[in-house]
């Protein structure tokens, strides 16, 4: 059974913050919104993406979805911005990112207040 989350209470004084590192169900990892730790995000160029799976396959947090054997949206609400996806792309673009237009990998690490929305 999945539970709920419930945001993080940041207003509580420290005695009253409920412990970390406690798993009280299984299957739990799901309700934590992770993605809020996030200061940057990855950004795929899609048009130079090999679809090589390489980034699906690194992403410790299961946060970049595949669909029908492409690779789909990232789940923001997972990503950390660890920024692995980004590090461990093999593909060097050949024209400027569509996002940046800066060259490099095909996953550029973007800061988080670019974004209006934190889970988009
Ligand atoms: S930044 Fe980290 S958590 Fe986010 S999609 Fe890339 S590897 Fe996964
Ligand atoms: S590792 Fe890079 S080229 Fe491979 S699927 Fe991910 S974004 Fe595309």
């Amino acid at each position: 059974m999945t539970t709920k989350h419930e945001a993080p209470r940041l207003d509580l004084p420290w005695d009253q913050v409920a412990p970390g590192g406690v798993v009280t169900a299984v299957g739990n990892s799901e309700t934590y919104v992770t993605g809020t730790w996030r200061t940057m995000r990855p950004v795929r160029d899609e048009v130079q993406c090999t679809q090589c799976l390489t980034c699906w396959i690194m992403c410790p947090d299961a946060a970049i979805t595949v669909v029908d054997g492409k690779v789909g949206p990232y789940d923001y609400v997972h990503c950390k911005g660890c920024g692995v996806c980004a590090e461990r792309c093999p593909v060097n673009i050949r024209q400027p990112h569509s996002f940046t237009g800066q060259m490099g990998k095909v996953i550029h690490m973007v800061p988080e207040s670019d974004f209006e929305n934190v889970n988009e």
